[in-house]
């Protein structure tokens, strides 16, 4: 049925999204509902996210990025919050212009990433709709009773940390609209990646369960969602700038000066995990860090009062136009 007509509701769930219901509780999505019952001792941890073409993605975007990052960002939160993925939900809004070409490879991108997180399709609807491409996905992970960690564990005299490197995908993004022309093809395609396909912390996350102070995923930009943070926990966040880590090719774009810093730490899209820890748990951090694969920087402290700055090699604040991207 591979064609650039779209097929009826029916046949696109049968053809398309049956074959990615791998999990009992779906019922092969020939009833109205899924079904889920948590491991013995756990919870439930819900998380919803949507994406519509035109501000979250750009409609000739491939179709298997545009699902597999529509899976991710919502498998971010669940990893910053320690909790491993069972499945999700998938609502879509289509119109016209998408064809069964199209499911066919935005599918695809499901089910590979299926195969990598270990996660299923449990239910759905989909519908047409005269306005842009809208996905929204509903993830669902399970964390044993009373471990989550939440954004208001902060306390005065905690150390902050970030996963990874920051500013990558807001970079990809800026190379999409024209910038980095000089920039060798490897690097541009990094950051590209980076923007595209975002890496879910999810081992790092449920490794810091019992050491993270408090914890979120990066998607509106550091600074921003340190602040969160900050806001939940009644507590003031210094970042170092001189400590927040770039990676190569974000270096190679946008230098290293505090302008570069402050628009790394500003722009959205990292997906990695910012946290806090007391002192006392800095091996722990070190620890979970090594055992996850992931590397982690202690980039700032937790004090007493509100808000976030960020600061240079003199401790003086590096003046934030805006703290953050936001898609609303
Ligand atoms: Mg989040």
């Amino acid at each position: 049925m591979s064609s650039e007509k779209r097929s009826g509701e029916f046949e696109v769930i049968a053809h398309f999204f049956a074959p990615l219901a791998k999990h009992p509780g779906a019922l092969g999505l020939k009833d109205d509902v899924a079904l889920l019952r948590p491991k013995p001792g756990y919870e439930l941890v819900l998380k919803t996210d949507g994406l519509v073409e035109g501000v979250h993605f750009r409609k000739e975007d491939p179709a298997h990025t545009i699902a597999r990052k529509a899976l991710r960002v919502n498998l971010s939160d669940l990893a910053a919050k320690g909790a491993q993925p069972v499945g999700y939900l998938l609502t879509l809004a289509l119109p016209e212009w998408v064809t069964d070409d199209w499911l066919a490879v935005f599918a695809r991108g499901l089910a590979d990433d299926q195969g990598i997180f270990d996660i299923a399709l449990l239910g759905g609807d989909t519908d047409r709709t005269p306005g842009p491409l809208t996905i929204s996905i509903t993830a669902i992970g399970e964390i044993a009773e009373g471990k989550i960690i939440r954004r208001t564990g902060a306390r005065a005299g905690d150390l902050v940390f970030v996963s990874g490197t920051i500013g990558d995908g807001g970079a990809g993004l800026a190379v999409l609209k024209g910038e980095g022309a000089n920039l060798s093809a490897p690097l541009r395609d990094a950051l590209i990646a980076r923007y595209q396909i975002p890496e879910p912390r999810l081992k790092l996350g449920q490794a810091l369960v019992g050491v993270a102070s408090a914890a979120l995923d990066v998607s509106d930009g550091v600074i921003a969602d340190f602040g969160h943070i900050a806001e939940t926990s009644n507590v003031h966040i210094t970042i170092d700038a001189m400590r927040v880590p770039l990676s190569d090719a974000c270096r190679a774009l946008w230098g290293t000066s505090n302008e570069a810093v402050a628009r790394a730490a500003t722009s959205g899209d990292d997906y990695e995990i910012a946290f806090t820890a007391p002192p006392a748990k800095r091996d722990a951090v070190m620890a979970a860090a090594q055992r996850a694969g992931t590397p982690v920087t202690e980039i700032g402290r937790v004090e007493e009062g509100e808000g976030v700055i960020l600061i240079d090699a003199a401790r003086m604040e590096i003046p934030i136009k805006r703290a953050g991207f936001t898609h609303f």
